[in-house]
Parts: structure tokens; sequence; C-alpha cells
């Protein structure tokens, strides 16, 4: 088997999609259901109808793209990621797995390569939380990670609710159908951006996966009392803002003291009431992002973050609130899946290296349906959800060289 990617028409296609935007190049914006992603999404599906593939989708959009094996009944092979783009990103993240993949299929099949297993691309809905709160909506559904009951109370900022904007968009049939069946996939593989730089530092192209980090995400909302920014004395006041101030730097503390070298915490959105100049802060609400690739030590954080939120709202009087957003277990990527990763890398004389993911991908979810891995490709600088992100064509097609040779392995 000779595999040759076509690395020109590869770039040439990411660059083609990343025209379909609603932000101007070099910047991709592109929300989930929106016009450009439904023009995205009837793009891709001709590239893959192009290519010889069988096209679905399932009633949430995720849409499956299946070269059929010599064996109807055994398990496919799939690979797979999003093409949904924040607000003012790149044009890498999530494209260089659905494309990547697409290519990969094609280098196989031009080298004359036939799949027992059938080789399936998968492109997941809204990866990324931007429209309805709560990344992976797509295979936290396929993994039963999420109820279709779940599912259905998101609302976007607008008010529409998932089912609203998916029927909108022509998808059709029941939530119920979304959740593959066990054994459906024999692995699962997804190519992706390092969004770190980690490679990079290392000057080394490729990255294989060993855990992805496990996010959490919470909101606390802390009450004060509100009054006259010039009545009111210091000794008087329960201000809200002062007490999340020392909030946010006990959750920096915690993140570091309580947590190891993988623990991160992030505070990134704090909203303020009444905001005002010459009003006391009554009410602040703070998001709350912790990740971890151990399970107990993120917990152990989290009860650690808990325990100086109550010790602070004491000594200042102000009552505190938190709601749990979603708190998702690690994922270890498949030792066996890893090893063939390995052996593609050496076949091909590509260096890589042991990595963790500190974000998270579809493959998190996935892997509690199939045994998962993940191919990582440095980029510049580790930017990622800029426009400047950027990774470079040679990596790029090492990333998928070592993908084909992979998915052939387990296809045989
Ligand atoms: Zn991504």
């Amino acid at each position: 088997m000779k595999l040759e990617v076509n690395r020109k028409l590869l770039v040439q296609e990411i660059e083609e999609l990343a025209t379909i935007s609603d932000a101007p190049a070099p910047a991709v914006t592109r929300i989930v259901f929106s016009q450009t992603d439904l023009k995205a999404r009837a793009w891709l599906k001709a590239r893959c109808e192009e290519a010889g593939l069988t096209v679905r989708q399932d009633p949430i959009g995720n849409t499956f793209a299946r070269w059929a094996g010599s064996d109807a009944k055994a398990p496919a092979v799939g690979t797979g990621s999003h093409i949904d783009a924040i607000p003012n990103a790149g044009k890498y993240d999530g494209v260089v797995g659905v494309l990547g993949g697409l290519e990969a299929i094609r280098a196989l099949r031009r080298s004359g390569f036939r799949p027992k297993h059938s080789i399936e691309l998968l492109v997941f809905t809204s990866e990324e939380p931007t429209r309805f709160g709560i990344g992976c909506l797509g295979s936290r559904l396929l993994s039963g990670s999420m109820s279709p009951d779940q599912a259905t109370k998101l609302v976007d900022k607008d008010g529409a609710s998932v089912d609203e904007v998916r029927k909108n968009a022509g998808m059709q049939g029941s939530l119920d159908e979304v959740k593959l069946t066990t054994g459906y996939y024999k692995a699962f593989l997804e190519l992706h951006i390092e969004q770190g730089p980690l490679l990079e530092r290392q000057q080394i192209p490729l990255g294989i996966v060993t855990n992805i980090a496990a996010p959490a995400s919470l909101r606390l909302t802390i009450e004060g009392s509100g009054g006259h920014a010039g009545a009111v004395l210091m000794s008087d006041r329960r201000d809200a803002l002062c007490a999340a101030a020392e909030v946010i730097l006990a959750i920096e503390n915690e993140a570091r003291m309580t947590g190891g070298a993988d623990t991160v915490a992030t505070v990134g959105m704090c909203d303020v009431f009444p905001g005002a100049v010459n009003s006391i802060p009554s009410q602040v609400r703070l998001s709350l992002d912790v990740r971890d690739t151990n399970l107990h030590r993120r917990d152990a954080v989290l009860r650690a973050i808990n325990s100086a939120v109550q010790t602070i709202s004491g000594k200042r009087h102000v009552s505190a609130s938190q709601e749990l957003l979603n708190a998702d277990a690690p994922a270890e990527c498949a030792p066996l899946i890893r090893e063939v990763l390995a052996r593609s890398c050496a076949e091909h004389r590509r260096a890589f290296a042991p990595i963790v993911s500190r974000a998270y991908h579809d493959s998190l979810f996935m892997s509690r349906v199939a045994p998962v891995a993940m191919l990582f490709i440095a980029c510049r600088n580790g930017y990622s959800h800029r426009p400047d992100e950027y990774a470079s064509p040679e990596d790029i097609e090492a990333g998928v060289l070592v993908l084909a040779e992979t998915l052939a392995a387990l296809a045989s």
C-alpha cells in the first residue's frame, strides 16, 4: 500500500471552508445551525460524496460519511471532529480533523486499500458551546452522556430551543434516535491541532494523546448588599464584588496548592449588578472552569474552592451559592490504538511525543461508547480560537498520513 496525501488539495479545501464564515478573513465564525454553518455543511457533504462516501445525518445534525467495508456486520472505524467555530476563531480547530480525515480516506482509496471494517468520517454538531452554552452537544447525545430530555431544554440567547433550531435547520426525527448502539465503533480517532505550545517547543510535529482532561464548570453567585457609593460607610458595607475578588484569588490559589501540574482553574466571566459607578455591587455572578486529568484531584480542588467561598462569605457577611453546570470524567485514550498510532508514526518516520489534552474534545464523550485515541498536530505558538491560529501544511500532512495508516490497520 503506497499512501500519498494530496497536501495541495487539502490546504486548498481548508482555505475554501474558511471562506464560509460570518467574520472577515482571516477570522472564522461559524455558529451551529446558522445559515453559514448550513452552507459549510452542504459544501462538506458535496466533498464527501465526490470522494464516493455515503452521507447520512442524525436528528441533531451529526454527519456520517461512510466507506463501506467488505464485512457489513463488523463495527466501523470512525474518525472526525467538528467544523463549528467560535466568534473570531481560526481555520484549523476541528477542521483539520474533518478535512484531514476525509483526505486520509481518499488517500486510502487511491492506494487501492480495501477495508474489512467500514471507515466512517464523523462530523459532530456543536462542539463549541457558543450557541447553547454547553460544548460537545452532538457527541454528548451520541454517547448518552446527555439525555434527549436534557438537550431539549437547552435554549440559545434568543430563547429558541435546540429542538426548534435544529428543525428549522432541516434536522428531522427524534433526539431519542441519536445515541449510538454499543459496539457501533471498533475505534474512534480524532485528529486535532494541539491548541497549546508543547509540541512546537519540542519541535515535534505530532502528539499521541494519553489522557483528555476532565472539565467541570460552575456558576457562583455572591449576594451582598447594595447602596449609595457615597452614603454607605466602609464599615457598613457588604460589597459583593470585593468578596468576589477574594474568591477569584482563592480559586487561583487552590488550583495551585490543592491541585497538581495538570490542574487549571479559570474565572472567565464576572457579571456585576447593578453595575453603576456610584452604586455598591449587590450581586456578582462568576463563571468557574476547573480541569484536570485526575478526577479525584479535580474534585478535591472543587471542594477546597467551595470551602474557601464559605469562609470568605462568612467573613464578609455575604451569601454565596453555586450551580454545577457540568462535571465530566476524564478519559484515557485506548492503549491499543495508541500503539497502532505509534507504529504508524514509525512506519512513516514521523516523530511524535506523548501528550495530555487539556482542552476537551468530542473524543472525551466518544470514549463512553468506543475506544478512542487522539492525534495532535503542532500549532504555531500554541494559538487557537483566534484568527492567527496556524498549523503548517507539512505537519498537517504528517498527521493525515499517520491517521490514514492507522485507519487502515484498524479497518483491516
Ligand atoms: Zn476543536
